[in-house]
């Protein structure tokens, strides 16, 4: 096992990645850029290094530095968390070649899951179910793409090969509308992502987000653990999240489980990653891969009991996995909000000076959050502080003590979105369960203050 490890990320999942070093006697590492100088995960830590000003793109995007960090303080491995550079190739390459471990899947996989066309071309000789859309990305041929998509039927998606984080995507929904939104997204795409490949996938009109999380070795075992929903969006950015997902028969989600483990062992993927699928009439279709820990984690790691950052140190290690897919077993129901220094109703951040935060506590409550009384929230990151996650033997329970833990939380000097939250949980929909995707942007238009 490694000795220390190197955290190459801020905030919660800092600190997350930190207490499971701490947990298995290894030593962690932070880099830190000038804005989180205060940050308690850089006071708590073994050793904290300074690597640049605020700007992601002179510290925690900034390889060189990370590396050499690594050197300095004799780290064997680098975890990179979630965003910044979780699911940059090169980095990976980067680091490996450098004679570090990195913590995550090949460099060759990152590219492979990157590149949206490419992943989803080896989804579909795994035997992965996707969107129907076009056989890869779209040829420069206007009256091809025009057939392309009279084949699919409208409305339609462009989607850029290299998008993410919500961003690089156009609905259609009438063919003179398509070229000039070809055009548009090629363009947007080359300049967001330096590659202007677009695809076209059949747009769905009320599915559910739901996702597999899996988790494998370096010795061909995968295994997945339970699914999560994640449809509670706005502008395809995740607030809540919950496992199981409700409403779905077991047996549909096993299908599609053991497929993504399959898939794991035929690509010879290693380490943790989620399948992000939309769920529709009954049908998964697959999205995208994530090659990385998710914000939303937790969830599975309360109702599996597996500690899933521990996990990747794990197998990132060499070590086989402690269990098969028959050991693992899903009990009772989590749910995570996302706590976000914004105001509830209008989005826009609020950074700024903590004067007061209470957590809330109680049986079945986790607070994954790096925020304490008089910090300092920069307004150089993104806009989540923390995240509250109940668990319960039931839905209902796990609502109940999340609605008496959103009670319970004081986030003073700053503005949050728990009022919103709180309202979420008690909205009659939500706790049916089954929303889709768009549920909550059309609950905002209806509830706008
Ligand atoms: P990103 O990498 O930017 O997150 P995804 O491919 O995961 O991109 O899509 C993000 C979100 O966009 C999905 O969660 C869903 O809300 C929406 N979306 C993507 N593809 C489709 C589709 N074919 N039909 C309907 N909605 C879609």
């Amino acid at each position: 096992m490694f000795k220390k490890i190197l955290i190459a990320n801020r905030g919660e999942i800092a600190l997350r990645i930190q207490r499971a070093c701490k947990e298995m006697g290894i030593k962690a590492v932070v880099v830190y850029s000038e804005a989180d100088r205060e940050a308690k995960y850089v006071k708590l830590a073994d050793e904290a290094v300074c690597i640049g000003p605020a700007a992601s793109s002179l510290s925690y995007l900034n390889m060189p530095a990370i590396i050499s960090t690594a050197e300095v303080t004799d780290a064997e491995a680098i975890h990179p968390g979630y965003g910044f550079l979780s699911e940059n190739a090169n980095f990976a390459e980067r680091v490996e070649m450098s004679g570090f471990t990195f913590i995550g899947p090949t460099p060759e996989s990152i590219r492979l899951m990157g590149d949206k066309v490419s992943a989803k071309q080896a989804m579909i000789k795994s035997g992965v179910p996707c969107v129907p859309g076009s056989e890869g990305a779209l040829p420069e041929d206007p009256k091809e793409i025009i057939k392309i998509a009279r084949s699919i039927g409208y409305p339609v998606i462009i989607k850029a090969a290299g998008g993410g984080g919500g961003r690089g995507m156009r609905v259609v929904h009438t063919e003179a509308a398509l070229i000039h939104a070809v055009q548009t997204t090629r363009a947007e795409a080359g300049a967001a992502f330096g590659n202007p490949q677009v695809y076209m996938e059949k747009f769905l009109e009320r599915p559910r987000h739901i996702e597999i999380q899996v988790m494998a070795d370096q010795h061909k075992n995968a295994v997945w653990l339970g699914e999560r929903d994640c449809s509670m969006q706005r502008r395809h950015q995740k607030i809540i999240e919950e496992a199981p997902a409700p409403g779905i028969p077991r047996r549909v989600i096993e299908r599609i489980g053991d497929r993504c483990a399959a898939a794991c062992k035929k690509i010879g993927y290693r380490g943790a990653g989620t399948f992000e699928f939309l769920f529709e009439d009954g049908e998964f279709y697959f999205i995208e891969m994530n090659t990385r820990v998710q914000v939303e984690h937790p969830v599975t790691e309360m109702v599996t009991g597996i500690d899933i950052v521990q996990m990747q140190i794990r197998v990132a290690a060499g070590e086989k996995l402690p269990f098969a897919q028959r050991n693992i077993e899903m009990r009772g129901h989590a749910i995570e909000c996302r706590i976000n220094a914004e105001d509830p109703y209008k989005f826009t951040p609020s950074p700024g000076r903590i004067s007061l935060w209470h957590p809330p506590g109680g049986p079945g409550v986790r607070v994954d959050s790096h925020i304490y009384t008089n910090y300092f929230v920069p307004p150089n990151y993104d806009s989540m502080v923390g995240k509250i996650i109940c668990h319960g033997d039931t839905r209902d329970q796990a609502l109940a003590r999340m609605r008496t833990a959103l009670s319970e939380t004081v986030v003073e000097g700053i503005q949050t979105n728990i009022p919103l939250h709180r309202e979420l949980m008690a909205d009659a929909k939500f706790i049916e369960g089954g929303t889709s995707i768009h549920y909550l942007e059309g609950w905002l238009g209806q509830h706008t203050r």
